[in-house]
């Protein structure tokens, strides 16, 4: 049992991280706690998150860098101002469910200097025993993958999956196909949009994963925004600009070019009312 679950925490880390995620026990096992770190730099070359339990109800997650992470420092140092957005985007989504302290730093301005970075997420678990694996999975889910995938994006892995089926028509203009796309397919953007919007598409209700089950997570994630970056460039916003649309819909609203309709468009033209 335990086991498959380390499986599912390292899926869910993979899938919102878009990076390959080591899980380690510490002393006592999955229910005493977790070390997870990036496969690819090892344990002290890069950021490492460790899950204990703390106090009666809670758990806390820490994550610092290791001993030899001056070189993925440097890179993380040298990351674009759109990466750096999304990275306090998604610790800002930790700090609505659990208590979080960048270290020394605001939650808003935060940057990873050096090696004495340290981000620390206490998660209190008022309704079920913290000791469970259900509690160990919850905490991974909305603190661990969330922070994670903050390091990711200003590490800079790029994995953006090529999934048949979705190529999307070209929108040219002031935003360009490829910035559309890798914003719409970027794990990071997706988790994101998820966390802050539900996994409900947001024109026609659809919860794929109430539809399909374990085989629903096909929920996509639409960038909102080209028509007003014509007239007025502003910064992205990952939380306003982005919303999650089932594939039916997100084809739909895509057949216009260059502008996408706007999701109330497409519920005009379909009669669809709700929300
Ligand atoms: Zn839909
Ligand atoms: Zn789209």
């Amino acid at each position: 049992m335990l086991v498959a679950r380390r499986e599912l925490i390292a899926r869910e880390l993979a899938e919102g991280t878009g990076a390959t995620i080591a899980v380690g026990s510490l002393e006592g096992g999955l229910r005493r706690g977790l070390r997870i770190w990036f496969d690819d730099l090892d344990e002290k070359h890069g950021p490492v998150a460790e899950l204990r339990p703390y106090g009666l109800k809670s758990h806390r997650v820490h994550l610092a860098f290791g001993p030899f992470a001056a070189r993925v420092l440097a890179t993380i140092r040298a990351a674009e101002a759109e990466d750096v957005q999304l990275a306090r985007s998604l610790v800002r989504s930790v700090a609505r469910i659990a208590e979080v302290i960048v270290t020394d730093q605001g939650l808003d301005d935060w940057t990873v200097a050096d090696a004495r970075f340290g981000i620390t997420a206490t998660f209190r678990h008022d309704t079920i025993n913290p000791d469970t694996d259900e509690a160990v999975i919850l905490t991974c889910r909305e603190v661990l993958v969330p922070l994670m995938a903050a390091m990711a994006e200003l590490i800079g892995y790029d994995v953006v999956e090529e999934v048949a089926g979705t190529d999307l028509p070209a929108i040219e203009g002031a935003l360009s196909r490829s910035t559309v796309n890798r914003r719409e397919r970027n794990p990071r953007n997706r988790l994101l949009c998820l966390r802050i919007h539900g996994r409900t598409c947001r024109i026609c209700g659809t919860d794929p994963e109430a539809v399909y089950g374990a085989a629903g997570s096909i929920i996509e994630v639409h960038h909102l925004e080209p028509v007003s970056m014509l007239h007025e460039p502003r910064p992205y916003d990952p939380e306003t600009d982005l919303v999650p649309l089932c594939p039916s819909c997100h084809r739909a609203v895509h057949t216009r070019r260059p502008w996408p309709y706007t999701p109330e468009e497409l519920m005009g033209m379909t009669g669809i009312h709700h929300g």
